[in-house]
Protein backbone atom coordinates (compact mmCIF):
# COMPACT_ATOMS: atom_id res chain seq x y z
CA UNK A 1 0.00 0.00 0.00
CA UNK A 2 1.49 3.48 -1.07
CA UNK A 3 2.35 5.87 2.10
CA UNK A 4 0.23 8.57 3.07
CA UNK A 5 1.13 11.62 1.04
CA UNK A 6 0.74 13.43 4.78
CA UNK A 7 2.94 16.69 3.75
CA UNK A 8 0.68 17.27 0.76
CA UNK A 9 -2.11 16.26 2.01
CA UNK A 10 -2.01 18.78 4.89
CA UNK A 11 -0.63 21.52 2.80
CA UNK A 12 -3.71 21.44 -0.03
CA UNK A 13 -5.98 21.40 2.94
CA UNK A 14 -4.24 24.64 4.08
CA UNK A 15 -4.47 26.28 0.47
CA UNK A 16 -8.22 25.33 0.75
CA UNK A 17 -9.36 27.21 3.78
CA UNK A 18 -6.68 30.00 3.30
CA UNK A 19 -8.97 32.79 3.25
CA UNK A 20 -11.51 31.26 6.09
CA UNK A 21 -10.73 32.82 9.61
CA UNK A 22 -8.44 30.82 11.42
CA UNK A 23 -8.59 28.25 14.47
CA UNK A 24 -9.13 30.28 17.61
CA UNK A 25 -6.57 30.05 19.52
CA UNK A 26 -4.37 30.53 16.86
CA UNK A 27 -5.79 33.78 15.72
CA UNK A 28 -5.88 35.30 19.45
CA UNK A 29 -2.41 34.36 18.88
CA UNK A 30 -1.82 36.59 16.15
CA UNK A 31 -3.66 39.55 17.93
CA UNK A 32 -0.92 39.34 20.46
CA UNK A 33 -2.47 36.84 22.61
CA UNK A 34 0.33 34.45 23.12
CA UNK A 35 1.56 34.12 26.56
CA UNK A 36 1.49 30.54 27.57
CA UNK A 37 -1.39 31.69 30.09
CA UNK A 38 -3.32 33.85 27.63
CA UNK A 39 -3.66 30.52 25.79
CA UNK A 40 -4.59 28.47 28.45
CA UNK A 41 -7.62 30.58 29.63
CA UNK A 42 -8.81 31.21 25.85
CA UNK A 43 -8.14 26.70 25.23
CA UNK A 44 -10.40 26.56 28.48
CA UNK A 45 -12.97 28.95 27.16
CA UNK A 46 -13.14 27.18 23.78
CA UNK A 47 -14.32 24.00 25.47
CA UNK A 48 -17.17 23.14 23.79
CA UNK A 49 -18.10 26.68 22.61
CA UNK A 50 -17.80 27.97 18.73
CA UNK A 51 -14.84 29.18 17.92
CA UNK A 52 -16.58 32.75 17.36
CA UNK A 53 -18.23 33.00 20.83
CA UNK A 54 -14.67 31.90 22.60
CA UNK A 55 -12.35 34.57 20.80
CA UNK A 56 -14.87 37.16 21.51
CA UNK A 57 -15.21 36.07 25.30
CA UNK A 58 -11.46 35.61 25.66
CA UNK A 59 -10.78 39.07 24.33
CA UNK A 60 -13.49 40.65 27.14
CA UNK A 61 -11.72 38.78 29.39
CA UNK A 62 -8.49 39.89 28.22
CA UNK A 63 -9.59 43.17 28.42
CA UNK A 64 -9.60 43.31 31.90
CA UNK A 65 -6.92 41.01 32.55
CA UNK A 66 -4.04 39.11 31.27
CA UNK A 67 -2.00 37.63 33.88
CA UNK A 68 -2.85 35.49 36.68
CA UNK A 69 -2.48 38.29 39.46
CA UNK A 70 -4.50 40.71 37.66
CA UNK A 71 -7.10 38.24 37.15
CA UNK A 72 -7.40 37.08 41.11
CA UNK A 73 -7.97 41.04 41.60
CA UNK A 74 -11.22 40.44 39.80
CA UNK A 75 -14.24 39.48 41.60
CA UNK A 76 -15.88 35.69 40.30
CA UNK A 77 -18.95 37.74 39.07
CA UNK A 78 -16.94 40.33 36.64
CA UNK A 79 -15.14 37.27 35.39
CA UNK A 80 -18.43 35.25 34.65
CA UNK A 81 -20.06 38.59 33.18
CA UNK A 82 -17.18 38.88 30.72
CA UNK A 83 -17.45 35.16 29.50
CA UNK A 84 -21.71 34.97 29.54
CA UNK A 85 -22.03 33.62 26.23
CA UNK A 86 -19.34 30.46 26.70
CA UNK A 87 -20.81 27.39 27.40
CA UNK A 88 -20.34 26.01 30.92
CA UNK A 89 -19.48 30.09 31.80
CA UNK A 90 -19.97 29.70 35.84
CA UNK A 91 -17.56 26.48 35.98
CA UNK A 92 -15.24 27.89 33.73
CA UNK A 93 -15.11 31.42 35.69
CA UNK A 94 -14.36 29.11 38.91
CA UNK A 95 -11.21 27.22 36.83
CA UNK A 96 -9.87 29.96 35.52
CA UNK A 97 -10.00 31.94 39.01
CA UNK A 98 -8.67 28.67 40.68
CA UNK A 99 -5.90 28.15 37.90
CA UNK A 100 -4.84 31.73 38.48
CA UNK A 101 -4.50 31.98 42.00
CA UNK A 102 -2.48 28.31 41.94
CA UNK A 103 -0.45 29.78 39.39
CA UNK A 104 0.10 33.11 41.49
CA UNK A 105 0.58 30.81 44.78
CA UNK A 106 2.23 28.13 44.08
CA UNK A 107 4.55 29.20 40.65
CA UNK A 108 5.16 32.66 41.73
CA UNK A 109 3.00 33.94 38.59
CA UNK A 110 4.50 32.37 36.30
CA UNK A 111 2.38 29.58 34.13
CA UNK A 112 4.07 26.36 34.56
CA UNK A 113 5.65 24.93 30.90
CA UNK A 114 5.02 21.88 31.50
CA UNK A 115 2.35 19.32 30.44
CA UNK A 116 1.70 17.32 33.80
CA UNK A 117 1.35 20.26 35.78
CA UNK A 118 -1.14 22.12 33.24
CA UNK A 119 -3.30 19.10 33.26
CA UNK A 120 -3.20 18.84 36.91
CA UNK A 121 -5.24 22.41 36.80
CA UNK A 122 -9.38 21.43 36.96
CA UNK A 123 -11.11 22.10 33.95
CA UNK A 124 -7.41 22.02 32.13
CA UNK A 125 -7.45 18.40 29.92
CA UNK A 126 -5.42 16.48 27.60
CA UNK A 127 -6.78 19.05 24.43
CA UNK A 128 -6.38 22.00 26.33
CA UNK A 129 -3.17 21.96 27.56
CA UNK A 130 -1.39 20.60 24.27
CA UNK A 131 -3.39 23.33 22.50
CA UNK A 132 -2.02 25.85 24.91
CA UNK A 133 1.50 24.58 24.69
CA UNK A 134 1.82 24.24 20.90
CA UNK A 135 0.22 27.63 20.51
CA UNK A 136 1.89 29.53 22.81
CA UNK A 137 5.59 27.69 22.73
CA UNK A 138 5.90 25.40 19.58
CA UNK A 139 5.93 22.84 21.95
CA UNK A 140 5.79 19.39 20.03
CA UNK A 141 2.20 17.89 21.23
CA UNK A 142 -0.67 17.21 19.02
CA UNK A 143 -3.84 18.12 19.98
CA UNK A 144 -6.39 16.43 19.12
CA UNK A 145 -10.33 17.65 18.91
CA UNK A 146 -13.08 16.57 16.87
CA UNK A 147 -12.27 17.66 13.12
CA UNK A 148 -8.46 16.30 13.53
CA UNK A 149 -10.38 13.28 14.67
CA UNK A 150 -12.75 12.54 11.82
CA UNK A 151 -10.96 13.72 9.28
CA UNK A 152 -7.43 11.46 9.88
CA UNK A 153 -10.24 9.12 10.18
CA UNK A 154 -11.74 9.77 7.32
CA UNK A 155 -8.37 9.78 5.07
CA UNK A 156 -8.02 5.97 6.50
CA UNK A 157 -4.18 7.48 7.96
CA UNK A 158 -5.49 6.71 11.58
CA UNK A 159 -8.25 3.76 12.71
CA UNK A 160 -9.18 4.70 16.08
CA UNK A 161 -12.19 6.03 18.31
CA UNK A 162 -12.11 8.32 20.03
CA UNK A 163 -9.87 11.99 19.94
CA UNK A 164 -7.65 10.74 22.71
CA UNK A 165 -6.64 7.25 20.85
CA UNK A 166 -6.50 8.99 17.47
CA UNK A 167 -3.98 11.78 19.76
CA UNK A 168 -1.60 8.62 20.36
CA UNK A 169 -1.73 6.94 17.09
CA UNK A 170 -0.38 10.39 15.64
CA UNK A 171 2.34 10.43 18.19
CA UNK A 172 3.30 7.20 16.90
CA UNK A 173 3.24 8.20 12.57
CA UNK A 174 2.30 11.83 12.00
CA UNK A 175 5.57 14.00 11.20
CA UNK A 176 7.05 15.91 13.92
CA UNK A 177 6.73 19.19 11.77
CA UNK A 178 3.27 18.94 11.28
CA UNK A 179 2.09 18.24 15.21
CA UNK A 180 0.93 21.68 15.11
CA UNK A 181 0.23 22.38 12.00
CA UNK A 182 -2.49 19.68 11.74
CA UNK A 183 -4.88 21.44 14.50
CA UNK A 184 -4.23 24.57 12.52
CA UNK A 185 -5.05 23.03 9.46
CA UNK A 186 -7.38 20.87 10.17
CA UNK A 187 -9.89 22.84 12.15
CA UNK A 188 -11.38 25.25 9.69
CA UNK A 189 -10.94 22.48 6.89
CA UNK A 190 -13.49 20.48 9.43
CA UNK A 191 -15.49 23.37 9.14
CA UNK A 192 -15.94 24.30 5.40
CA UNK A 193 -14.49 21.16 3.61
CA UNK A 194 -14.70 18.07 5.51
CA UNK A 195 -17.64 18.73 7.73
CA UNK A 196 -19.40 16.58 10.23
CA UNK A 197 -22.53 15.82 8.52
CA UNK A 198 -21.88 16.56 4.87
CA UNK A 199 -18.28 16.55 3.72
CA UNK A 200 -18.00 17.90 0.06
CA UNK A 201 -16.29 15.21 -1.63
CA UNK A 202 -16.79 16.42 -4.69
CA UNK A 203 -15.19 19.62 -4.68
CA UNK A 204 -12.30 18.37 -1.99
CA UNK A 205 -8.32 18.72 -2.30
CA UNK A 206 -7.46 15.72 -1.00
CA UNK A 207 -10.64 13.57 -2.68
CA UNK A 208 -7.69 11.07 -4.46
CA UNK A 209 -5.88 10.29 -1.41
CA UNK A 210 -8.55 9.91 0.87
CA UNK A 211 -10.24 6.52 1.87
CA UNK A 212 -13.36 8.29 2.65
CA UNK A 213 -13.86 5.65 5.91
CA UNK A 214 -17.26 5.95 6.93
CA UNK A 215 -18.87 8.95 4.34
CA UNK A 216 -21.54 7.77 2.41
S1 LIG B 1 -12.63 13.47 0.27
FE1 LIG B 1 -14.42 13.84 1.60
S2 LIG B 1 -14.00 12.64 3.44
FE2 LIG B 1 -12.06 12.87 2.37
S3 LIG B 1 -11.11 14.69 3.28
FE3 LIG B 1 -12.23 15.35 1.46
S4 LIG B 1 -14.24 15.98 2.23
FE4 LIG B 1 -13.27 14.73 3.84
Amino acid sequence: MPEFPIHSVLSRCAAAVADKPPAAMFGLRDEGYDSLYEQLVSSLLSVRTYDEVSTEVSRRLFALARTPAAMIALDRETILEAIAEATFAPAKADNILALSRTIVEAYAGETPADYDKLIAFRGVGPKVASLALGVALNHPVIAVDIHVHRITNRWGYVATSTPDKTRDALAAKLPRDLWIEINRVLVPFGKHVCTGTRPRCSNCPVFDDCARVGVR
